[in-house]
């Protein structure tokens, strides 16, 4: 496995980085930044692009102590599927390993759930479970009423 770049969760990827993951990496990264109130990601964590001679892309988060994971990516996805895709394998760690519950949805106790729009294949959205409403799109957690959700 090689390590091709690691970057800040919602800096600009480096060049090196196939410019596929940078709007999806970037939106993601910064609702990652939008935690509930009391949590907090593991000090300096960041994304990181690995790669696999036969699996292709590795994409996942890291810190110096505890988060990793890195999980086969595929950037020639739709950018909207590949958005949704990245924040349900960031979803799934956060919940499954750091007992992180992130985003959850508003008025309700669980958690927002991640699809691409079908609409509009460059974007993707949080959806309310209950109801299945697309209620933000991925990226803008911290807009509106959703910075103190
Ligand atoms: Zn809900």
């Amino acid at each position: 496995m090689r390590t091709i770049a690691t970057w800040p969760l919602d800096a600009l990827p480096p060049a090196d980085v196939p410019v596929e993951f940078h709007t999806p990496c970037t939106r993601v990264g910064r609702d990652l930044r939008h935690l509930p109130a009391g949590a907090r990601l593991p000090d300096g964590a960041r994304w990181e692009l690995s790669e696999e001679p036969w699996s292709g892309f590795l994409l996942g988060l890291g810190s110096a102590r505890g988060l990793r994971y890195t999980l086969e990516t595929d950037p020639y996805l739709p950018p909207g599927p590949l958005t949704a895709l990245i924040a349900e394998q960031a979803q799934d760690h956060l919940t499954g390993y750091e007992f992180l519950q992130w985003p959850t949805c508003p008025g309700h106790v669980h958690l927002l759930v991640p699809a691409a729009d079908p609409d509009d294949g460059a974007r993707a959205r949080w959806h309310c479970r209950r109801s299945g409403r697309p209620l933000v799109r991925i990226g803008d957690l911290s807009a509106g009423p959703w910075a103190k959700a």
